[in-house]
């Protein structure tokens, strides 16, 4: 690949370097002077992968909010220029569900297609999608499988409700695509469950896990217990999955500790003081952590004065 490039170049010096030419031929054109300095707010759809979202979904126990826009109609392009630049409307639609959208054909049957545009004068070129602005086409158009079977609702925007195991649960209702920020989050608040966690919960809760992981192999065991013990705050807002991920995870740290407990057994017979160090140890190090309870409660009992 390479030595074809090299060939190529010394083959056409007078040209002058490929990119140079190609943006002459083709300069795609800038994005809007306030898109250039406002940029357009991030938002992962589901695009495609949807059983990745459907997972996600049943992990945060929150639905899949499909949106359902349509070319041609004035409503669908209002929303769009609207609510896809709004950074808190996107905000709720990530922290609340797990946001996708199609965008439907026109009536007569025509769509929409990619333009090519550069985010500043210095920037390469790139394919967007028009409507969304921040991603491809392919974000919209792969999600359309989701409507399979389901009957289109007349007046769009509208948005349906997914279960993380595909069912249609209902229909956000009809006047919410057309209201604010403040009511979508009202609506959402409403059909939610009585606990649910965001993306950015769900990031925190993983990032915890690995760093978990990590602490055991190097054997920094008082710092994998607290990251632990960390990720179990959010038990409650996650599905059963993320709860035997934490369960894999803290495996190493039980057997680690069983066998501290017991070695604590065995040298408590001879050695008291040195069963007391253990369990020290051992409290401080699985802090939180089934082992460390145990530990912490035998050294109270052995600190105990007992009675005669
Ligand atoms: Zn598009």
């Amino acid at each position: 690949m390479y030595s074809l490039l090299l060939a190529l170049t010394l083959l056409t010096p007078i040209q002058g370097e490929p990119i140079a030419q190609e943006k002459l031929d083709d300069p795609a054109p800038l994005v809007p002077l306030w898109e250039q300095s406002r940029g357009v707010p991030p938002i992962r759809w589901a695009g495609d992968r949807l059983v990745e979202a459907q997972q996600e979904a049943r992990d945060r126990r929150v639905a899949i909010l499909l949106w359902i826009l349509r070319d041609g109609e004035p409503a669908s392009e209002a929303w769009a220029s609207n609510r896809i630049l709004d950074q808190n409307y996107l905000k709720v639609l990530e922290e609340e569900s797990v946001p996708a959208i199609v965008w439907l054909p026109a009536l007569d049957g025509t769509r929409h297609q990619e333009e090519r545009i550069r985010d500043s004068e210095e920037a390469k070129p790139r394919w967007r999608c028009p409507v969304l602005r921040n991603c491809r086409c392919e974000e919209h158009t792969g999600s359309e499988m989701l409507l399979q079977g389901v009957e289109l609702p007349e007046l769009l925007p509208a948005a349906l409700f997914f279960s993380g195991d595909g069912e249609l649960l209902g229909q956000l209702d009809k006047e919410i695509p057309f209201q604010d920020t403040e009511s979508l989050l009202e609506a959402l608040i409403e059909k939610r469950a009585p606990s649910r966690a965001t993306r950015l919960n769900l990031e925190f809760f993983e990032i915890h896990l690995e760093r978990a992981s990590k602490h055991y192999e190097n054997g920094e065991y008082a710092r994998g217990s607290a990251e632990l013990v960390a990720a179990k705050r959010y038990f409650e807002k996650l599905g059963p999955r993320m709860k035997t991920r934490w369960d894999e995870t803290c495996r190493p740290y039980l057997g680690y500790g069983t066998r501290l407990l017991n070695r604590a057994k065995q040298i408590g017979r001879v050695d008291r003081s040195r069963r007391i160090n253990l369990l020290r140890i051992i409290a401080k190090e699985l802090a939180g952590l089934p082992p460390g309870q145990t530990a912490a409660l035998l050294l109270k009992r052995d600190l105990t004065p007992r009675k005669q």
